[in-house]
Parts: structure tokens; C-alpha cells; sequence
């Protein structure tokens, strides 16, 4: 153990990164609070099977194999190799080196199924990669992607690749300097690194790394820095990866778990009754009925985020923007305005437009903008069929339809703008009973002998 300056920077940086990264999830989970109430703590055990199946074991993106195989090996790389972060934590504070290495056997198994993983989450983050980039796949490259959402998944996928060779190459230089370092005393002396060669890294603890090796210097000064070097690198990387998530996409990888565990398990298709028409009926049948009030004029479906259920608002901090709704959806395949990627990614940059006034001028922010209108048009919406593919298609179970819905409803409800097509129709049944243009006694009409 030698604790000294980079221990001290070390505890600096990871304390740092605790504040600022409490902070902005702590914000996030106020914005989906703004949502209004939704109970979905019913059927546990169905609940958990979703969470297994879906989540865990990624069944709803394996149908799209390469896809789907390429994501599993980046997944499984990434929630396994993150054991290799308590090692470089431990080794941080304490000014140990490889901690864990007490661990014998197991170690070696570890470290060498890390070595595996970190070489195949570079061969998917490249794949990944090429796919949106070389190959240029349709749905990868659709114009609500254009700017920040394409740079945010290439950052992210160049920085998975960087910090896995900053991880390999650490390891090779960790290994080559457990097996030469004897025979360099002077460097341990000059460099007080005497737990470096007494840390008993085990040769066999690393696969990949002795044929990686073959490419340090021979200069054994070097090859410490470069174990330093990679170690810092490794560790910031991971830092600056837990401040950039809450600003991205790639928050699914910790949203999506509670996002599949609430999902809406009911048939697709049924739709909700809303509360605020439920009460209006009910007043017009009994006028003792005294509707339940949080103070707040009710509305009908929803015009802003605020509107939503803290599920719709999850729903939108999960979604990928993989894309795989819109390709599925028949209204965007016929050329149609709308993309339920859209809807989602609409839904987040509101409501993160919502945060950042609330967090300059408090709770009582209020603009002039909505979600609808200003951020997406009755024609998208009055495109969607609702088919449910979409729903169906996304791999964490993400609901783009109940927005679209709720959006809808408002237009009808609160600005009474129905399309024209519905306009005729809703006058039918206002009229007659029913959505045809037939009077009540016609009805049976049909069933007359001549
Ligand atoms: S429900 Fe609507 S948005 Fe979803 S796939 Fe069908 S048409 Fe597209
Ligand atoms: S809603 Fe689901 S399918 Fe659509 S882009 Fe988001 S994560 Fe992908």
C-alpha cells in the first residue's frame, strides 16, 4: 500500500463526481415527478417476469439479431466489467494496488472474462458505429437525429471503445510489469512502487493481455506510465461517463430496469378513461357529486408534459432513440409527418426545458410553450393509427401511443379541433346517436321485408 498525492486527487475527483452526479439525477427525478399519478405497484410477480424478460434478458431485442446480439455483448461487457471499477476504487482511496487480487483463483477467472468482454464490446461499439455511419441504416439516420442526437450516440460509442483499450492496454502493462520488475530495483527505489511488484498479479490472472504486452517499450519507466497513464484515463473516463449519462440517451442503461418493471401490462389496445370525464359525467347524472380536486382546474388529456403520468414522463428519459418504433410505424413507412421516436424525444427535451426553468426561477416556472403546438404538430399526431406497433416494437416497453392519445384528446376535448374527417363523424353522433349520417328511426330500416 503507498498512499500518497494521486490517492488524495483520486478522493477529490470521485467526490466531485458523487455531488454533481446526485445532483442531476436528483433533478431528473423531480422532473418525472411533475407527472401526474399513476399506480402501477399491482401484479408484482408479473412485474418482475417483465422486469427478467425484457430487461435482463433483452428478448425483445434479440429480434433483430445483429442488433440485438452486438447490444448483449456491450450490456453484459458493461454491467460485468463495472466489477473492475470497485478494484480501481478500492486501489484509488487506499493507495492499494489490485485489491482484489487476494481473491486467487476467482480473480484470474475474472479479470480474464473482463479481458473477453472489453474485446467484444469494442467489436459491438464498432459495429454500432459503422452502422450508423458507413452503412448509414435508414432508421439511424432519420432527420429528427440530425445534430445533438447523432453526436450523442458516436460520442458515446468512441468513449465505451476508448476507456475498454484504455482497460486492455492497463492490463497489459500491469502484466508486463509483474513479470520483469524484479530485475528493475532501481525503478521500485526511484519511484516508491514496491506494491506494484509485491501486489502478486498472477500471470495467469490475464488472456489478452501478454500478447497485447508484446507491444510496450522496453523501457520499463515507460511502461509504468503508460499503466499509470491508462488507470487515470480509465477512471476519469468512467467519471465523466456517470456526469454525461443524465444528458443522454445512453441513460436507458439505468433507467430502462424501473421503465420495463412498470410497464403496462394491460391488453394493447385498451384505453384509459380519464378521470376529469369520468367526473363530469358523473356531476351531470348526480348534481351532489362533488368531483375530488388537488386545487387545479381538471383537464381534458394533455396539452404540456404536466399533463402526463410520471410513467409517459420515464418513458421518455429511457428512450434510445434506437428508431425501432418509427421503422415499425405504418403512418411514418407512408411518408407520413409522424415518428414515434419524435414523440418521445419531444417529450424529453420538454421536459427538461420544464427543469432548467424550475431550476432558475424556481417552482413557479412558468413559459409560454407547450408540448403540443410547439413541439409537436395535430398533423403528427392525427397521422397515427394506433396500431400499437410501436409499442410492440420498443425494447424497453415504452408507451409513445399514450401520449399521442392523451395529446389528441385535448386537441378534441380543450380546442375542440377534431380533422375534418372526425368533425363529421363526431357531429353524427352528437346528432343521431351514432357515426353515420342516418337518422335514429332509420336504424332499423335494413331489416324491413321490401
Ligand atoms: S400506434 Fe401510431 S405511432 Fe405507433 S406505430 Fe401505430 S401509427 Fe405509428
Ligand atoms: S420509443 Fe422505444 S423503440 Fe422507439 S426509439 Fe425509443 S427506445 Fe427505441
Amino acid at each position: 500500500m503507498h498512499f500518497g498525492i494521486q490517492n488524495i486527487l483520486f478522493i477529490i475527483a470521485l467526490g466531485a463526481t458523487g455531488f454533481f452526479a446526485f445532483k442531476k439525477f436528483s433533478s431528473i427525478i423531480r422532473n418525472i415527478q411533475r407527472g401526474k399519478s399513476l399506480d402501477r405497484n399491482n401484479n408484482f410477480g408479473q412485474r418482475i417476469n417483465t422486469l427478467v424478460r425484457v430487461a435482463l434478458g433483452q428478448s425483445k431485442m434479440v429480434t433483430r439479431p445483429i442488433a440485438g446480439v452486438m447490444h448483449i455483448f456491450v450490456y453484459v461487457g458493461f454491467v460485468v466489467i463495472n466489477l473492475e471499477i470497485l478494484e480501481i476504487i478500492t486501489d484509488g482511496i487506499l493507495g492499494t494496488h489490485r485489491a482484489f487480487n487476494f481473491l486467487g483463483p476467482i480473480y484470474n477467472i475474472l479479470i480474464n472474462s473482463f479481458e473477453i468482454l472489453a474485446v467484444l464490446v469494442i467489436l459491438g461499439c464498432v459495429v454500432f458505429l459503422a452502422r450508423r455511419n458507413v452503412v448509414k441504416l435508414k432508421r439511424l439516420n432519420m432527420k429528427e437525429l440530425l445534430g445533438w442526437p447523432r453526436n450523442d450516440a458516436n460520442i458515446i460509442l468512441t468513449i465505451e471503445i476508448l476507456l475498454m483499450s484504455a482497460f486492455l492496454t492497463m492490463n497489459a502493462a500491469d502484466w508486463y510489469l509483474s513479470t520483469q520488475m524484479n530485475e528493475w530495483p532501481h525503478i521500485i527505489k526511484n519511484f516508491h512502487i514496491e506494491h506494484y511488484a509485491h501486489s502478486g498479479v498472477q500471470k495467469e490472472a490475464f488472456l489478452i493481455s501478454p500478447w497485447l504486452s508484446g507491444w510496450m517499450p522496453n523501457n520499463l519507466t515507460y511502461v509504468m506510465y503508460i499503466e499509470r497513464f491508462c488507470w487515470w484515463f480509465h477512471i476519469i473516463g468512467v467519471f465523466g461517463f456517470i456526469l454525461y449519462l443524465p444528458n443522454s440517451k445512453h441513460l436507458h442503461i439505468l433507467f430502462s430496469f424501473p421503465n420495463v418493471f412498470y410497464s403496462n401490462l394491460e391488453e394493447k389496445g385498451k384505453f384509459t378513461n380519464l378521470e376529469s370525464v369520468t367526473n363530469e359525467v358523473k356531476a351531470m347524472f348526480d348534481p351532489s357529486f362533488v368531483p375530488p380536486t388537488d386545487g387545479t382546474p381538471g383537464r381534458f388529456g394533455a396539452k404540456d408534459v404536466e399533463d402526463l403520468t410520471w410513467k409517459q414522463l420515464l418513458d421518455a428519459y429511457t428512450c434510445t432513440e434506437c428508431g425501432r418504433c418509427t421503422s415499425s410505424c405504418p403512418a411514418n413507412q407512408t411518408g407520413k409527418l409522424l415518428s414515434p421516436r419524435k414523440i418521445m424525444m419531444d417529450t424529453r427535451d420538454r421536459l427538461e426545458e420544464i427543469g432548467k426553468g424550475i431550476d432558475k426561477d424556481g417552482n413557479d416556472f412558468k413559459d409560454e410553450k407547450s408540448l403540443l403546438h410547439d413541439y409537436i404538430s395535430p398533423e403528427e399526431l392525427w397521422a397515427c393509427t394506433s396500431c400499437n406497433a410501436c409499442v410492440q416494437a420498443c425494447p424497453v416497453n415504452i408507451d409513445p401511443l399514450s401520449i399521442i392519445i392523451d395529446l389528441r384528446r385535448y386537441l378534441v376535448m380543450e380546442e375542440s379541433a377534431p380533422p375534418s374527417a372526425l368533425a363529421n363523424v363526431f357531429a353524427n353522433i352528437e346528432n343521431n346517436g351514432a357515426p353515420w349520417q342516418f337518422s335514429p328511426v332509420d336504424r332499423l330500416n335494413w331489416a324491413t321485408e321490401d
